[in-house]
């Protein structure tokens, strides 16, 4: 390179001096992204030009293509950016490099507002991406010949402390050619496998060709800021498969933009699987956030709740500012904006599908039903909209068909205050299970929950649509009169009172509560859990946890006066006392067994036998625990001999 004049040397002001420490030393996260600066830099210095190309007639190189080449060299230890943008004249180079906080993309905006122009494409805002190259540089030399016909020349050299050098450059092209020296420890910026990798994440989707060593690097275009109807179904899958990494098609796609609250062009994916059921763990958050096609986060946190971590895709926001690391831009409120904006977008975009293809959308529930549970559960702000989202099984829908909760309350009976659900493994479970005849009888709808993810929802949202949420197997609820069963007369009241007293005394300390039943159409008996929140679920989880843990008092049992088994013990325990007890034990542990609550299924064994033995006439049954006392009045046949 052969210079015309001698290199004059200019010094930084001070507080020039201390930015420039605050850019290198603290302003990004990771040293890497120099890289998307200088690459962004030249982006809108050919976007510049391409603007002045529809102006100027005369135009320096004029045929040069707008393209971004960059070079690695790893015995040279060097980086280097070449564009065929505007370049800089010595008085822009002055005040563009040499000050700090003056953005020259900033001032062209201005000229290019106060003409009536506008141009979106510009990225930089803030005048101090070009320093961050000395986060890695022990030098950096800047190469430049601006595109006005008669300039000439220049190359400015800075080793980011105290002063830089400026001196003539004869033979330069149009634009600018910045090398980077790298200091002995950022090595890895002059290879190019390390470099492909950081343009690809950061700067796949610039406008320009950049290549890499002769190779282009970004071949995806940026469709999210195209116009909807220009793209193909093709074209948004292979978006997709890049933007996600992914290998599926994916099931869901919403493409929009906003102008309010803030400007924003978004693409957002759902896979056609959920991964997190797949058994691959809990997947990270999967929408990237861009300031005109320039990366700014891959995975940015904040951008969405938690629960829509499953998520895929872009978000490009003309309104961030580019050069904020990223640990401030996680609670920035413009982030939070974005966030609400949104969900409410996807969510909304989601009533929709329900409404149009209830099938398809209840074939996404079923696999990301449970991101929209954790969601209904724990995010406050969108859990009414959550909610009616969705879906269950119950006794009024076909296997495997499901149901809204709108829908549910819309078919709510007079009166009818509560939406009920059951839990159990599967639908066959639920309805062999005791706890549904008496909704049946009376033509209740009960919800299905199959996952104990539910139960955790009902707990949390308590009502919807002023039904209160209610297991069906509590205690507590309140049902009509069932409609009398053909099969005849109860026991009266008294009989009913004394033969709970008695039951009570047989069973001791196992049952909290006897009563008759009202709910009762076809069972003798049914055990109800006394404690509310204690749920199957709830139980086998605190079990889990706890050997020791015992909840076996806590159980209410409700029989059926209408039964004839029931009508039989009620007389049974005045003629045969022992064989009545052995009845009593073995329907209150059945009620057990049919409300998975039964503990220690051994004691049975032997009880049936005793049954069993009494049931063939063998032998006279004895109590599970006493020694047998002759019973007094038992009119039994075994006692015949000695009549
Ligand atoms: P910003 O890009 O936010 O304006 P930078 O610190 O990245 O701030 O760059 C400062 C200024 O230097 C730019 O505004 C631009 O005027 C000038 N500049 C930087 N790189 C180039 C380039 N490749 N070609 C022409 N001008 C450039
Ligand atoms: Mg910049």
């Amino acid at each position: 390179m052969s210079t015309s004049t001698q290199p004059e040397k200019h010094t930084f002001q001070a507080e020039v001096q201390q930015l420039l420490d605050i850019v290198i030393n603290s302003l990004y996260t990771d040293r890497e992204i120099f890289v998307r600066e200088l690459v962004s830099n030249a982006s809108d210095a050919l976007e510049k030009l391409r603007h002045i190309q529809l102006t100027e007639k005369e135009v320096f190189d004029d045929r040069l293509p707008l393209e971004i080449n960059i070079s690695t060299d790893d015995t040279a230890n060097t980086l280097t950016i070449q564009d065929f943008g505007v370049g800089m004249t010595r008085d822009e180079l002055l005040e563009n490099l040499g000050t700090i906080a003056h953005s020259g993309s900033k001032a062209f905006l201005q000229a290019i507002r106060e003409s009536g122009g506008k141009n979106e494409n510009l990225i930089g805002q803030f005048g101090v991406g070009f320093y961050s190259a000395f986060m890695v540089a022990k030098r950096v030399k800047v190469y430049t010949r601006s595109w006005r016909k008669d300039e000439t020349g220049w190359c400015w050299t800075c080793e980011g402390a105290g002063s830089y050098e400026l001196e003539a450059a004869e033979g330069q092209r149009r634009g600018c050619k910045i090398v980077v020296e790298l200091k002995d420890e950022c090595k890895e910026f002059a290879g190019a496998d390390r470099v492909r990798e950081i343009l690809r994440r950061y700067s796949s989707f610039v406008q320009f060709p950049i290549n890499l060593n002769g190779d282009k690097v970004n071949t995806v275009q940026a469709l999210w800021l195209r116009s909807k109807s220009e793209i193909s179904d093709e074209e948004y899958t292979e978006f997709y498969k890049f933007a996600a990494n992914a290998f599926d098609e994916p099931r869901y796609r919403l493409h929009f933009s906003a102008d309010a609250p803030i400007a924003i062009n978004a693409l957002l994916f759902t896979p056609r699987d959920n991964p997190e059921r797949m058994g691959f763990g809990r997947v990270d958050p999967g929408v990237a956030l861009y300031c005109r096609k320039i990366l700014i986060d891959h995975h940015p946190k904040a951008l969405l709740p938690e629960w829509l971590r499953f998520l895929k895709g872009v978000v490009d926001s003309e309104a961030l500012p580019l050069n904020i690391s990223r640990e401030s831009m996680q609670d920035s409120a413009l982030v939070q904006k974005l966030n609400r904006l949104l969900t409410k977008r996807f969510l909304k975009f989601l009533e929709e599908e329900a409404e149009k293809r209830p099938d398809g959308y209840a074939e996404f529930f079923g696999r990301f039903g449970f991101f929209l549970k954790e969601g209904a559960a724990t995010d406050f702000t969108h859990r009414e909209q959550l909610t009616k989202l969705l879906r269950f099984e119950s006794n009024l829908t076909e296997k495997d068909k499901l149901t809204s909760l709108t829908d549910y309350v819309s078919r709510m009976k007079e009166g009818q205050e509560e939406i009920y659900y059951l839990s159990g493994p599967s639908r066959e479970a639920i309805e062999s299970g005791p706890y549904l005849e008496a909704f049946r009888a009376r033509n209740l709808e009960v919800l299905y929950l199959y996952e104990p993810v539910d139960e955790f929802v009902m707990n949390n949202l308590h009502e919807f649509e002023g039904g209160k949420f209610a297991s069906a197997d509590q205690a507590d609820l309140k049902l009509d009169d069932a409609p009398s069963p053909a099969s005849g007369d109860a026991l009266d009241e008294a009989e009913t009172t004394e033969l709970c007293r008695w039951m009570r005394d047989v069973l001791g300390e196992r049952v909290a509560d006897i009563s008759p039943g009202k709910r009762l159409v076809e069972s003798p008996a049914l055990a109800l859990k006394a404690d509310k929140m204690m749920t199957p679920t709830m139980r086998r989880m605190m079990k889990a946890m706890n050997e020791e843990f015992d909840d076996a008092a806590k159980v209410n049992l409700e029989i059926n006066p209408r039964h004839s088994l029931i009508k039989k013990v009620a007389s049974l325990r005045r003629s045969d006392e022992n064989l009545a007890k052995l009845v009593a034990e073995q329907i209150f542990d059945n009620a057990l067994i049919s409300a998975g609550l039964l503990e220690d299924p051994r004691r049975i064994v032997d009880r049936v036998y005793q049954l069993l033995e009494a049931a063939t006439g063998q032998q006279r049954p004895t109590p599970d625990s006493e020694p047998e006392p002759p019973s007094k009045g038992a009119a039994g046949k075994k006692e015949s001999p000695d009549d």
